[in-house]
């Protein structure tokens, strides 16, 4: 029997970027806990396998389409979310990237898309997620997907370490916003995780080795490594646990 109050029965999660990686398995996680899950994702195809996964684990899901970096689908897919499931109790602002360049050739355009991505995206989904739970009443939860990359140096991805840390900065802000709505908000920076994104960092042999030898874990991490994290933060056990950064790293930034 499960802990009371890790239980999510009868909450609805919603994760953004949750077709895949990282995210599906937060997906998972709450999935697992009872919660029923949206995802939002641009790609249909995606979309529809990640429902069916949720689905197999026997929860109620639904995907919508939606770009996080477009303030009229934000709002929209918000409308959606609530349409199907009548709330929002936990969100996860997990979509996001961002591709290595040299910093010196680094257009200002491929700056600015990032932070659209990054930045942009997480501002647009909490600001209308909070609006629902700030007119509903009785809390909830918001929860960023960070990077260990805002604390260690981040060479060619400055673009990137760059947004993570103003995502940790946000969630604190918001932490003492939102306290008096009994919203708790924080961010999960992942270490090296095997995702469809760092496929290209675990061919690459020097870096993976490096990466290898500087995690206490001595291995990747993977996404159900993150789905006890979702659980936690999106249930009644984190209740007076907010404004925080919490690594999921397998120990990489202490070693
Ligand atoms: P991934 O498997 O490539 O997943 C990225 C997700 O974001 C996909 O679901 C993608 O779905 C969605 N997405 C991308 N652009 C989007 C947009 N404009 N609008 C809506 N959704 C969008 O990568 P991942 O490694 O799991 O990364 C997930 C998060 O974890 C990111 O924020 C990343 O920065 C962070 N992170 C990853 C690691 C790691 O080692 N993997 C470490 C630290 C932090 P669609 O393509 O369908 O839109």
């Amino acid at each position: 029997m499960s802990h009371p109050l890790f239980d999510l029965d009868g909450r609805v999660g919603l994760v953004t970027g949750g077709n895949s990686g990282i995210g599906l398995g937060l997906a998972r996680g709450l999935a697992k806990a009872g919660a029923k899950v949206a995802v939002w994702g641009r790609d249909a195809a995606k979309n529809e396998a990640a429902v069916k996964q949720l689905e197999s684990l026997g929860a109620e899901a639904a995907a919508f389409a939606c770009d996080v970096t477009s303030e009229a689908q934000v709002v929209a897919a918000v409308a959606d979310t609530l349409a199907r499931f009548g709330r929002i109790d936990a969100c996860f602002a997990n979509a996001g990237g961002g591709l290595a360049s040299s910093f010196l050739k680094m257009s200002l355009e491929e700056w600015e898309s990032v932070l659209r991505l990054n930045l942009n995206g997480t501002f647009l989904t909490f600001r209308e997620v909070l609006k629902h739970m700030v007119e509903r009443g009785g809390g909830g939860k918001l929860v960023a997907t960070s990077s260990i990359g805002e604390i260690c140096g981040m060479p060619r991805q400055e673009h990137y370490a760059a947004t993570k840390a103003g995502l940790s900065s946000l969630v604190r802000s918001l932490a003492v916003e939102f306290a008096r709505h009994d919203v708790q908000v924080n961010a999960i920076l992942p270490g090296w995780i095997d995702t469809p994104a760092t496929k290209p960092v675990q061919e690459w042999a020097a870096l993976n080795e490096q990466i290898l030898h500087r995690t206490p874990a001595r291995r990747w991490g993977t996404p159900a490594d993150l789905e006890g994290i979702a659980v936690y933060l999106a249930s009644d056990a984190s209740r007076f646990h907010t404004g925080d950064t919490i690594r999921i790293d397998g120990g990489y930034m202490i070693f």
